[in-house]
């Protein structure tokens, strides 16, 4: 490969980190704290874990619940999850093992129900420690966020992050991504104590995973091959994107109409009878969409020819709208109604705006055109990026596959699930979504 991509700070260097957050702190930026002790990136730290349960202060004896889904891992020949096991076994902990179970497809879905099936585990004392990707942190370190929010008056839950593949930010985030009413909901939730990035287990992992990674943090790699050099590069990308997203406490550094396109997806796949595709590679397609929809909107976008008075539409129309919409995929009505909730609120804002959106237009050529041009890649860029790593490239080639039909909805009327305006929101007002 070619050198690895440097970053200007480490995540494994988390004083390095901590000192250049306070120094931005001290110079006037509102960003959070990062409560993570430790990140380990390196092809033996696995082996450090009871080591780090130590320094978490959770000593031999100590019971320890394992949360993991059902899927077999391998690190390297090593059968994982009964290594990781026997390491803290050895070690004198007591570990629980806890499975989440699936769904018909063998998924596990990051839900509520799940939530309090973990924390109900959780004992005063309890350590936790993830050995999974994404749903299942999220689901681990949501559950000891609400046993903690239940009982303060005891220490914090630790709890250990084992990613097994790069392919979510949801490592390093404050914040986990949950089915609320069939819908995907990003919550405020807590740090990790620490998280293990061990690069024989994330090399190990399918290759469709690491691509998702990519995927998800998109445009950002020119060349790499699955050494445990690219897997490090891959881990820091997407634990400093968990990290960026926590520190201004809100996902919107890393998701735009790219997720809610991405998010649709996830929601209408019971619909047409199929499984979810993972979420980074739904992420790297859908950011493809994304990045045409940029060039179209920098090369169309004419203020002159807006209508503004047009650009807000009627509540209660687009209220009818959405219950239509939502109506086939969940005739119970929850669906809609919980996207009804969060999007009134972008449309409340919309117009509460409205001065600013006129001045936007003022500007736009010679301020905000070219501003907007230097942020975002152009297609071409996504595209290289993505297919030199041979990360799929069309809804067709997700794994499973998804239908044009479904991937349009998605594009169409993605936006419409959140309070956040993204680029298809603009889209939408401007009648071009069609
Ligand atoms: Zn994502």
């Amino acid at each position: 490969m070619t050198a690895a991509p440097t970053f200007p700070i480490d995540p494994a260097d988390m004083f390095a980190l901590k000192n250049w957050l306070a120094a931005q702190v001290s110079a006037g930026s509102s960003l959070r704290s990062i409560d993570i002790d430790e990140i380990l990136i390196g092809s033996d730290v696995l082996l450090e874990l009871p080591a780090v349960l130590q320094r978490a202060g959770t000593q031999p004896g100590a019971q320890v619940l394992l949360v993991m889904d059902e899927t077999p891992m391998l690190r390297e020949r090593e059968d994982l999850k009964p290594f990781v096991q026997a390491l803290m076994d050895n070690a004198g902990y007591h570990v629980e093992p806890l499975w989440l179970k699936g769904d018909q497809y063998g998924l596990v879905h990051a839900d509520f129900d799940q939530v309090d099936f973990v924390q109900a585990s959780i004992e005063p004392g309890t350590a936790l420690v993830t050995l999974g990707s994404g749903t299942v942190t999220d689901i681990a370190k949501h559950a000891a966020y609400l046993y903690h929010q239940e009982n303060p008056g005891e220490d914090p839950v630790v709890y250990i992050c084992c990613q097994t593949a790069n392919s979510v930010t949801a490592y390093a985030a404050n914040m986990a991504v949950l089915l609320k009413n069939g819908v995907k909901r990003t919550i405020s939730s807590r740090y990790p104590t620490a998280i293990i990035a061990d690069l024989r287990i994330l090399a190990s992992a399918p290759k469709a995973m690491t691509l998702a990674g990519l995927g998800d943090c998109s445009a950002r790699f020119v060349a790499w091959r699955r050494t445990h050099e690219g897997e490090s590069v891959v881990a820091r990308a997407l634990l400093l994107a968990g990290i960026a997203q926590s520190i201004v406490n809100m996902s919107a550094p890393i998701s735009g109409t790219e997720h809610v396109i991405s998010h649709s997806l996830d929601m209408i796949a019971g619909h047409y009878h199929h499984g979810l595709a993972l979420h980074g590679a739904q992420v790297g397609v859908a950011t493809l969409t994304a990045a045409e929809l940029y060039q179209r909107f920098l090369d169309n976008f004419d203020p002159r020819a807006v209508d503004i008075d047009a650009t807000y539409p009627n509540s209660q129309h687009l209220h009818a709208h959405i219950r239509r919409l939502f109506q086939p995929i969940d005739p119970s009505g929850a669906m809609a109604r919980e996207c009804w909730n969060d999007y009134s609120q972008q449309l409340t804002l919309w117009r509460r705006n409205r001065a600013h959106f006129e001045q936007f237009c003022k500007d736009w050529y010679s301020i905000h055109r070219s501003k907007l041009a230097s942020l975002v890649s152009s297609p071409q860029v996504v595209h290289q990026v993505l297919a030199q790593a041979g990360a799929p490239l069309t809804p067709q080639e997700l794994e499973p596959p998804i239908s044009q039909e479904e991937y349009d909805f998605a594009v169409h009327n993605g936006h419409f699930i959140r309070t956040r305006f993204v680029l298809s929101d603009l889209l939408y007002f401007l009648g071009w979504l069609t």
